[in-house]
């Protein structure tokens, strides 16, 4: 677990040179450069795509940015001679590249990825082949919580029947007794989709139930979980603290998942209510509710430019909106919704600074201003990068006076110093 990995000290420069699979992988396109530099592009690159809306805090890096993959997915693919590959694809095709070791990936998750390839083989478990549609595993997804130690282990197969079942989870529980699920999910549809509708547990509960911020959440296969834990809690804190909640207000938790910022909002705010469209993430946050005894929030299935709207048409009102839409971005209809719902505050959380600096473009000709955006790296390598920003409305009375433990001015880590 990434968890006993702790270690202190900047990032080792020879790190870097590790990767064997980076130039046919291609997911982590800053492996050339120190991590030191890589916060430095993604702040630019937020500063100037932010700079018609305001300035830019420093980017929070990670003290130790490797290993911080919650969730790890293999392709599974067979190679002429009956060899087993299992990892990701090759950048812009559709071969597999064989990963045993991945740098961001919890390690834990790597080694049950490589002992199920093993397994296959002495269970004779064939390959899928993506282009004649036969085989029987086609992928493996591996979700750990860092809180709890839980396990999940999700097999996509391409048959509703799983041959030697039980001797299989023996066998693996045996390899890997620290996994608390393990789920097969049946995917026989020629498509770029990892997971289908239908599954079976095999073992365990076919959940896990992770801690951020102090709160317990539950997250089955499919839901969405942020994957870089440490990051995340620093993201929610964040999130909260702009909310500048006081106990009373009104909140919309949009896009919410399983209910993960909404739940950890609520014990500061009056109500809470969550839109999200995945029915199973909002099962999952149903639960949630129940296992964080809270009881001023309510989440609800469908679009969340739709409830809006709703929300709107109704004439409700809200004080307080977190938003963290997919990397499309929001939709025209949620953004036109928000500008007549008209909240003091939107908090924005963003997976695409791009889509968000089109976003804000909207909402800042709708009366809100930008007074604070920070970029937080969930991703280290990649060239993802995740921003939070806080608009206020200007017409609202809203005192704008943020206290955060990261400390508004001063530079996160050593290497923006
Ligand atoms: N806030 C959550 C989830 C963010 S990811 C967290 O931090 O964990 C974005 C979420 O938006 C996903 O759960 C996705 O299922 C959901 N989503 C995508 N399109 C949506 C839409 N049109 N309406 C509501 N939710 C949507």
């Amino acid at each position: 677990m990434d968890s006993k990995k702790k270690s202190s000290g900047a990032p080792k420069p020879e790190k870097q040179s590790k990767c064997k699979y980076s130039e046919r992988c291609g997911g982590c396109v800053y492996m050339d450069k120190e991590y030191r530099v890589q916060l430095e592009i993604k702040q630019k690159t937020v500063e100037k795509l932010m700079k018609p809306f305001g300035s830019v805090l420093p980017i929070v890096g990670m003290e130790e940015p490797y290993h911080y993959r919650n969730k790890v997915h293999a392709v599974i693919s067979g190679g002429r001679k009956g060899e087993i590959y299992a990892g990701t694809y090759e950048a812009g095709t559709h071969r597999v590249v064989d990963v045993e070791n991945c740098m961001i990936d919890n390690e834990e998750a790597d080694a049950i990825i490589r002992t199920v390839a093993g397994l296959m083989r002495s269970f004779k478990f064939v390959p899928y082949n993506e282009d004649t549609g036969r085989g029987f595993l086609r992928h493996i997804l591996v979700r750990t919580a860092r809180a709890t130690g839980q396990i999940m282990v999700v097999l996509v197969v391409a048959d509703k029947v799983f041959p030697s079942k039980n001797n299989f989870v023996k066998a693996l529980l045996k390899a890997h007794p620290s996994i608390t699920t393990i789920v097969s999910n049946f995917n026989d549809r020629r498509t770029s989709m990892v997971l289908g509708e239908r599954e079976q547990v095999l073992y365990g509960r076919g959940c896990i139930e992770d801690e951020l911020c102090g709160c317990r959440f539950k997250l089955s296969p499919r839901s969405f979980y942020q994957i870089n834990p440490v990051q995340t809690e620093i993201l929610y804190r964040l999130a909260v603290e702009y909310a500048g909640l006081t106990g009373a207000e009104s909140v919309i938790d949009a896009y919410s998942g399983i209910g993960t910022i909404g739940i950890i909002a609520s014990k500061y705010a009056g109500s809470v209510t969550g839109v999200e469209l995945n029915a199973d993430a909002v099962k999952d946050a149903a639960v949630n509710l129940r296992l964080n005894n809270c009881k001023n929030a309510n989440y609800i299935q469908g679009d969340a430019g739709e409830f809006m709207l709703r929300e709107a048409a109704a004439g409700r009102s809200c004080d307080v909106v977190f938003m963290d839409p997919p990397r499309g971005g929001s939709s025209r209809e949620f953004l036109e919704a928000l500008a007549r719902l008209s909240p003091k505050k939107v908090i924005y959380i963003s997976c695409n600074p791009e889509t968000l600096a089109a976003d804000l473009k909207y909402l800042t000709k709708k009366g809100y201003k930008m007074d604070k955006c920070r970029p937080v790296d969930m991703f280290p390598w990649t060239g993802s990068i995740e921003t939070i920003v806080l608009l206020s409305h200007k017409s609202s009375d809203s005192h704008i006076n943020v206290r955060t433990e990261f400390g508004e001015g001063k530079v996160m880590f050593r290497w923006l110093q």
